[in-house]
């Protein structure tokens, strides 16, 4: 990360402007669940806001001081982040070895005790639970009574791809922070100004992200990023046409990925989903919004032998993976249903209904 890159977090002024504000007030919450779409920057925002409490400026973050530079990297002593895998207090437990999938009780114990000792040097001290949907039923239990009384000094932000994902219990405690996505000239603006992308690039880059931020910073800072969306895009269209044994081993290899980063496998489903919104826009004539604009003429094709009735049942299967994921049904279970649903392509062409 680049000294000027510290905390960089573009659009959504709506929802982070009245946040800060909040906390440089004192009117800062105790617990906070970030919510949006995949790589919307909801890990971004939860540690601007550990810098919002913790950064010493008088307009904090300031982004700039070694508060806000160490909570930026993940090298605060006040600053805990808790993924899948991550640290717990037991001797015996190596979570980033044992393809740990949950955010296991051990590890919220840690953060517990962590929230209950002084602050090492800043004011509070903050635990980033990152996704909280990973807290499996247990631990979601265990850090309930964090949640219901916290300690004084003590600030927890959650973030999840879906409310639903989380007890009731757990999501009333908290102030409700909600990521959308970003209209593409938002975006297409933040890389011309922000990062000095050529105008052209910016714009496309902007369509493909779908108004996913994260994505398109991703696909600027790692050319793999960009790679990896011709890749899934690709997949997408050979799933389309159908092939059952393909269909099975891609439902394994996402299981699989599932275990060690779910955000990978949410990441795919959402390009999925982009590239059949298009189909469906293409169907209704509406090929001037697609976000695939790169990939128009092989929708055009593929259109072509859909009707628009299983483009929305295949949108439909795509939302319930999503679904089934979050609410911890098992993976390979969930991907294969998807799978096998997931309708097929008409042959050679002339499925849509005139
Ligand atoms: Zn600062
Ligand atoms: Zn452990």
């Amino acid at each position: 990360m680049t000294a000027d890159r510290v905390l960089d977090f573009a659009g959504h002024e709506a929802v982070v402007r009245p946040l800060l504000r909040a906390v440089r007030d004192g009117r800062g919450a105790h617990a906070y669940l970030i919510t949006g779409p995949p790589q919307t920057g909801k890990s971004t925002l939860a540690r601007l806001l550990a810098a919002a409490h913790l950064c010493p400026a008088a307009e904090p973050p300031c982004r700039a001081c070694p508060t806000c530079r160490r909570i930026a990297v993940g090298t605060h002593p006040d600053v805990e982040v808790l993924p899948p895998g991550g640290l717990c207090d037991e001797s015996g437990h190596d979570h980033s070895r044992d393809h740990s999938r949950d955010i296991r009780i051990c590890q919220v114990r840690r953060a517990e005790r962590l929230l209950n000792l002084t602050p090492f040097e800043a004011r509070a001290r903050v635990v980033i639970i990152d996704p909280a949907d990973a807290l499996n039923a247990q631990s979601a239990d265990a850090f309930l009574k964090t949640l219901e009384e916290p300690p004084g000094q003590a600030v927890i932000v959650l973030t999840a791809v879906e409310v639903s994902a989380l007890p009731e219990t757990i999501r009333s405690r908290c102030r409700p922070v909600t990521l959308g996505l970003l209209s593409p000239g938002t975006i297409e603006r933040y890389l011309v100004q922000a990062r000095a992308v050529p105008p052209d690039e910016a714009a496309l880059l902007a369509r493909l992200s779908g108004g996913r931020i994260g994505w398109a910073i991703a696909a600027l800072e790692r050319p793999e990023a960009r790679a990896h969306r011709t890749e899934l895009l690709d997949e997408c269209a050979a799933l389309a046409a159908g092939d059952r044994v393909q269909r099975l081993s891609v439902a394994e290899r996402l299981a699989g990925a599932f275990a060690h980063n779910r955000d990978e496998v949410y990441a795919a489903l959402a390009h999925w989903a982009s590239w059949w919104r298009d189909l469906l826009l293409i169907t209704a004539g509406r090929d001037n919004q697609i976000i695939n604009i790169d990939r128009r003429e092989e929708l055009t094709a593929v259109a072509a032998r859909f009707d628009p009735a299983s483009v929305v049942r295949a949108l439909r299967v795509l939302r319930e993976a999503r679904r089934d994921l979050e609410s911890n049904v098992n993976p390979r279970l969930a991907l294969d249903a998807f799978m096998l649903r997931l309708p097929v392509a008409a042959k050679g062409g002339g499925a849509r209904r005139a």
